[in-house]
């Protein structure tokens, strides 16, 4: 048995047919920058994702990174987020110049912790970037609130949470903006990299636009220093075809993670927690238990792969260590030593969770 953490193949044969017709269609067409699928896509995704505009862009980080621009945040400003995420999320604070402020998480859903978000506000703060953690949203009803109340961006990172949703309003929709990856292994992955930014206001949009396509509004004029930012046309083919099968992932991804947690509802080890307030989709499925190292083995044993995400939080990454060397975030820190995820993909079959549920409690 071999049991990979994503399949991107299976998800590829079944719609190989229409991929492959798709592809050869743009590669005839050779609109490859900015072409018509772009624009499709940017229609469809906003439509799915209910914001007035999506913007494509080359991935999930520059997503983040000119959300960041795009609302005039830099030296000087400081942005609260999680230590426990990807890197992207910080690195995109640091490349605006701006200070990340790293603040603990919930010990339940390992999302960012409101009440310590609100207490690291100052006359600094100018933005926060909420992390939809593993696919589960984050309460963002609360926090538009906080930050409604002391004028805060916020910048959504729905790297992990397309589809994700709070009482049918999507991620990406409650900030001033929401950021995107299709990196391959993500919900809604491509064949490569690509990202989006969503935002429901014009101004912004335009200036996203902008700053995407070198800061030019017409050909070879240009009113602002911008970036090579664009979402690929053979990406966006890809993208399209993709999103209609959106809920059928998350709903699949669902069924994967409610049979995990029924399987060792009564063992030792924490589950997920679904907060109830929002539709968890399930990015990964993590788990936390003392003995994690043991009970990885026992799965890399049978074949079974497994990972730890994260294994080290941001404040004490390398690259910011020396800046963050008197923060201690204890729930943090804990959870990076526990925590460990099990293979998660819309095509993973019930014969293998119970294979892979069975190696864990035999390894308890
Ligand atoms: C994947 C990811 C990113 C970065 O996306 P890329 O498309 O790889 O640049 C940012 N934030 C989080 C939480 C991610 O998981």
């Amino acid at each position: 048995m071999n049991i990979p953490m994503v399949d991107l193949k299976s998800q590829y044969l079944s719609l190989k047919n229409e991929i492959d017709a798709a592809m050869l269609e743009a590669l005839e067409e050779t609109h490859f920058i900015l072409g018509p699928n772009v624009q499709a896509f940017e229609q469809e995704a906003a439509d799915y994702l209910g914001v007035k505009h999506a913007i494509g862009v080359a991935s999930g980080t520059d997503a983040l990174h000119l959300a960041l621009v795009a609302a005039g945040i830099g030296p000087g400003d400081e942005v609260i987020t999680t230590p426990f995420t990807f890197i992207a999320t910080a690195e995109a604070i640091s490349y605006v110049g701006a200070t990340p402020v790293f603040v603990d998480i919930d010990p339940y859903t390992l999302n960012i912790d409101l009440k310590q978000v609100e207490h690291a506000i100052n006359a600094k703060t100018r933005a926060v970037i909420p992390v939809h953690l593993f696919g589960q949203p984050v309460d963002m009803e609360a926090l538009v609130q906080l930050c409604d109340a002391k004028n805060l961006f916020i910048v959504e990172d729905c790297a992990q949470s397309f589809g994700a949703h709070i009482n049918g309003k999507m991620t990406g929709g409650f900030g001033a903006f929401g950021a995107f990856s299709f990196f391959p292994s993500k919900n809604l992955g491509c064949f490569g990299d690509g990202g989006l930014v969503t935002t429901n206001d014009d101004k912004h949009a335009n200036e996203l636009r902008i700053l995407r396509n070198h800061g030019s509004r017409e050909r070879y004029h240009h009113n602002v220093i911008g970036y090579n930012s664009r979402l690929d046309e053979l990406q966006a083919v890809i993208l399209r075809i993709k999103l209609k099968h959106i809920d059928d992932y998350s709903q699949n991804r669902r069924r994967v993670a409610h049979r995990y947690s029924e399987a060792l509802a009564d063992t030792s080890i924490q589950v997920p927690y679904e907060d109830g307030k929002g539709l968890h989709v399930y990015h990964q499925y993590t788990l936390l238990h003392e003995k994690r190292d043991d009970i990885m083995t026992a799965l890399q044993e049978k074949n079974i792969a497994c990972a730890v995400y994260y294994p080290i939080p941001l404040h004490k990454q390398d690259v910011y260590m020396d800046a963050y060397k008197d923060i201690h975030l204890p729930v943090t820190e804990s959870v990076a030593e526990k925590c460990f995820s099990l293979p998660v993909y819309p095509e993973l079959e019930n014969d293998n969770i119970d294979t892979i549920t069975d190696v864990i409690k035999g390894a308890l």
